[in-house]
């Protein structure tokens, strides 16, 4: 299957050919000619799957073939995005698609003076990618006016509302036009997104072209117990002894950035750190430098994880567990991207055992662990499965041991080898453990 059989426009055509696009993605393959014949859409798509392009191309191909032209601060195509630096992402990727697009495309999000962004809406925008918190900001101002929007796309959405963004996408909602077409990606299907879904959107047609709630297979992930305090000092080991070249660590807190990043930079390590506290543009800097190989280790807290396309990153370490489960499938999906290898390492203490239990439960496997000789932990992460049991309490061993998958087996040799990770186990039992619903703003 080639783009060109799927009805694109020339000009489409020739963005993509520059940018190395050459086979569709599957997602891409069944949402392209839906958004192009008009359908809504309810897209279940793993992250790094080309979702983007999934829904990008097919809206700016309609744009251009639709017209008419936009209106003073009006908007023809509205994307909504749950974090400041997807909406950039997002934004930054329609503007490759649209090169050769008579079409205007801008993002909007909070953290930065608004008064720019409202100077840049005054003549329109066709394609405007926006938080929900400050595009509300902005059409409470009349700065940006929503009665020629003929598409809605919620890009992560179960994010938007685990983030707290329920309110904003009501108050949204009910001012846009009723006559529209939404599409909703997200790469994890709780049941309040289903019941998003079945307010917003118009007999969608269902894509769900991976597993639910699965990180991509080519991401290799296995869990390291270790004691609460002794993980920086396990972290900073293992960046030495593995030469760990570019690593995304995921810490709880803000706090917890902020320690690991100066320990780090402490120890002589080219580190930084990414939270909700920071200014926008220090973020955005960070994060650049990140991508450019300038800085090695990017410690972030999870208004990173979503969304974020790195090139060929090849690890991601949870220095804490995410508190709610669907975040460990986003934060582990930042690496194998489009088709290349990632490792995903979680270093886990004993109080993070039911968040580990609620993310194999989720993920349907059961996650190999893989102790560090000299960091055996004194209190034991209790055994978990797929099923969310909690198994038992182990007692203290007299020497290191792999568990979780079975036999002895030395680290480094490990992640050598290309065994995969532990099988997935079929049963699945709900375990009230992970929070589906929304949640209070962060
Ligand atoms: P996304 O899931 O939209 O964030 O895309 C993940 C990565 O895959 C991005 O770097 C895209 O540029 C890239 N990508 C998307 N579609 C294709 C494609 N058909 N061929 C090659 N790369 C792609």
């Amino acid at each position: 299957m080639t783009f060109a059989s799927l009805g694109l426009l020339d000009p489409l055509l020739r963005a993509l050919d520059s940018l190395g696009y050459a086979i569709p993605t599957p997602v891409q393959a069944q949402a392209i000619p839906a958004v192009l014949a008009g359908r809504d859409l309810m897209a279940a798509a793993q992250t790094g799957t080309g979702k983007t392009a999934g829904f990008a191309l097919p809206l700016l191909q309609r744009l251009t073939l639709e017209g008419p032209t936009v209106a003073s601060n009006g908007v023809r195509a509205l994307v909504l995005v749950p974090t400041r630096e997807l909406a950039e992402q997002v934004h930054e990727s329609i503007r490759e698609y649209a090169v050769n697009l008579p079409l205007s495309t801008y993002a909007v999000y909070g953290g930065v003076s608004i008064n720019p962004q409202m100077m840049k809406l005054r003549k329109g925008v066709d394609v405007l990618v926006a938080t929900p918190g400050r595009l509300l900001d902005l059409h409470r101002q009349n700065a940006v006016k929503f009665g020629q929007v003929q598409t809605l796309v919620l890009d992560e959405a179960d994010r938007m509302l685990d983030l707290g963004f329920s309110e904003e996408l009501r108050d949204i909602y009910a001012a846009l036009p009723k006559k529209r077409q939404t599409l909703l990606f997200s790469a994890t299907f709780s049941e309040s997104i289903r019941s998003l879904a079945g307010q917003m959107l118009d007999n969608p047609l269902s894509i769900e072209v991976s597993p639910r709630n699965q990180a991509a297979s080519s991401v290799k992930q296995w869990v390291i117990p270790v004691d609460k305090k002794r993980k920086a000092e396990l972290f900073s080991h293992l960046l030495e002894t593995q030469r760990w070249t570019q690593v995304l660590v995921f810490a709880k807190t803000r706090n917890g950035v902020d320690q690991l990043v100066s320990l780090l930079q402490q120890q002589g390590v080219n580190a930084d750190g990414i939270h909700g506290d920071k200014p926008q543009a220090t973020r955005q800097r960070a994060l650049d430098r990140f991508k450019a190989s300038e800085v090695q280790i990017l410690v972030a807290t999870d208004v990173a994880a979503r969304g974020l396309d790195i090139d060929d990153l090849p690890l991601v370490v949870n220095f804490d567990l995410p508190i709610v489960a669907e975040d460990y499938v986003h934060r582990i999906g930042r690496t194998g991207r489009a088709g290349a290898l990632g490792q995903a390492i979680s270093l886990v203490c004993a109080d993070e055992v039911d968040q580990l239990a609620a993310i194999e439960v989720l993920t349907r496997q059961t996650l190999k662990r893989v102790e560090q000789q000299d960091f055996e932990p004194e209190h034991r992460v209790p055994l978990t499965d797929a099923s969310g049991q909690v198994l038992k309490k182990p007692k203290k061993p007299k020497k290191p041991k792999v568990v979780g998958g079975g036999g002895k087996k030395n680290l480094g040799k490990w992640l050598e080898s290309d065994e995969p990770a532990s099988p997935q186990v079929k049963a699945v039992r709900k375990v009230p453990l992970f929070n589906t619903g929304p949640k209070k703003k962060k």
